[in-house]
């Protein structure tokens, strides 16, 4: 694989992360890891922590994908609401689900503690903006549904909204007390320190180029060696490639495009998110900022594919800035880069066993920080053959998305469609 160093606000920021070298030879392990990301790197964690031999492969290293490039905003549960996701699942089933997508913030936030990882880490909450009385109305509902549930999560007035946020651009909307901001490489790179602290085996530079099952064994084909493995978890998400096409095909990858500021002037760090929460907002291509602990604003949105998609996203970031901000006026950009998100036809996430000793996590639609560091420890579970004890999410048949190739061409036709449905915006 070729890829890119990722020059982004993050990359210049984080703490230089584990030496790691390629993988060469022929080795044998019990648990290997495809992908470190969240996902590969709590699976892997926590697989080294009940005493399993794992070795992580990553085909460029730890971070390249969307683990190094996100927002790092901790969001509590997924774009569900709690009531849809019982009625989904149903009985004893549906709230035990609910429990482990609100347990996704505590999973970080305690790893983060437990293994001192230095990256940044607030626990301030997350804001849910709302731009229309609408989407004001079912905001402040889902924060109805998480409140009867214990959770602390408000509904919150034009007012106090445009206190929190700086801005008076939004109609009120939620607080959730339960999540927060991370620098999101210096995470991933933590992680892989404490995967390796534990005793797994972690490798950069080596892509896996085929997958084969070897009796009741798996072999791992790479450029300089194989890799004999009784179990295997493909952690690859949005970045998933041939090695398990109907996985890949499950996904629809989506680019998403962010950029990072100057740090602001003193009198606008006091004034805009002085809480420092994460914040995405309710439009249909939604919106996320939050301020680092420089003073930088860094917001992303839904990018766009084609060429010159970058100068199309930045002028269209610009534009977002200055309606919620205007006071900022003209806006200097220190960073910007791309990543890709996972969607999936139902907007969730999915574990899967795609074949005996074959495991997947994949699916974050946008809220990977928390859900995915929770998915990698149940596929580790999953794959040590043991139920978690704690969380459960439920096993999915894997369903590659029919007509994936034209999928691309999907997805920009409902990127432009909501986009003008944004602009037509009701008040
Ligand atoms: C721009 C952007 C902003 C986001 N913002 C947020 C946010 O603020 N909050 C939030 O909760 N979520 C956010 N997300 C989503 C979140 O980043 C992801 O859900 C999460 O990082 C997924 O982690 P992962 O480990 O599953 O996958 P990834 O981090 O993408 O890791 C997959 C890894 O697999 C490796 N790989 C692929 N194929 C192979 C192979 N054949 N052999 C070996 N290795 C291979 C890749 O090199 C890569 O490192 C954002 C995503 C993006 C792109």
């Amino acid at each position: 694989m070729h890829y890119e160093n990722v020059e982004s606000l993050w990359a210049a920021t984080a703490p230089p992360g584990p030496a790691l070298t390629a993988f060469g030879g022929d080795a044998v392990a019990d648990m290997v890891v495809i992908g470190g990301g969240f996902t590969g790197l709590s699976a892997a964690l926590h697989l080294a922590d009940n005493g399993a031999d794992v070795m992580v492969l990553d085909a460029a290293y730890p971070g390249f994908g969307a683990s190094g490039r996100n927002g790092g905003q901790v969001i509590p549960g997924l774009k569900w609401n709690p009531g849809e996701i019982e009625s989904r699942y149903g009985g004893t089933l549906g709230p035990q689900v609910v429990h482990t997508v609100a347990s996704g913030p505590d999973l970080v936030f305690s790893l983060i503690e437990r293994f001192g990882i230095s990256c940044a880490a607030l626990r301030t909450g997350w804001l849910q903006p709302a731009h229309t009385s609408q989407t004001l109305a079912t905001v402040s509902a889902r924060a109805e549904q998480w409140a009867r549930r214990g959770a602390p999560v408000r509904a919150v007035d034009a007012n106090e909204m445009a206190a929190l946020l700086g801005s008076s651009f939004y109609r009120g909307g939620l607080f959730d007390g339960r999540g927060g901001t991370i620098q999101p490489l210096a995470y991933t790179r933590g992680l892989a320190q404490a995967a390796l602290q534990l005793g797994a085996r972690i490798y950069r530079d080596s892509p896996v180029h085929s997958l084969q099952a070897d009796g009741d064994h798996w072999l791992l084909t790479l450029p300089q060696g194989t890799v004999r493995a009784r179990r295997v978890i493909l952690a690859t998400n949005a970045y998933s490639d041939q090695i398990h096409d109907p996985l890949r095909r499950s996904l629809v990858p989506v680019p998403s495009y962010q950029v990072a500021t100057k740090p602001l002037s003193a009198e606008f760090r006091a004034r805009i998110l002085p809480g420092q929460q994460g914040v995405s907002d309710t439009f249909n291509l939604l919106r996320y900022w939050r301020v680092d602990a420089t003073g930088r604003l860094i917001m992303g949105a839904r990018g766009l594919f084609g060429q010159p998609s970058q100068a199309e996203a930045l002028r269209s970031h610009d534009a977002a800035l200055r309606e919620i901000y205007p006071m900022l006026g003209s806006l200097d950009y220190d960073y910007r880069w791309t990543g890709m998100v996972a969607i999936t036809e139902d907007h969730l996430p999915h574990l899967h066993d795609l074949a005996p000793g074959l495991y997947g996590a994949v699916g974050y639609n946008g809220r990977g920080v928390a859900m995915a560091t929770m998915m990698g420890r149940l596929v580790a579970q999953r794959a040590l053959g043991r139920e978690d004890g704690e969380y459960v999410f439920p096993v999915t048949t894997l369903k590659p998305i029919l007509f994936h190739r034209f999928s691309e061409w999907g997805v920009r036709a409902t990127v432009s469609y909501l986009r003008i449905r944004d602009q037509q915006r009701a008040i």
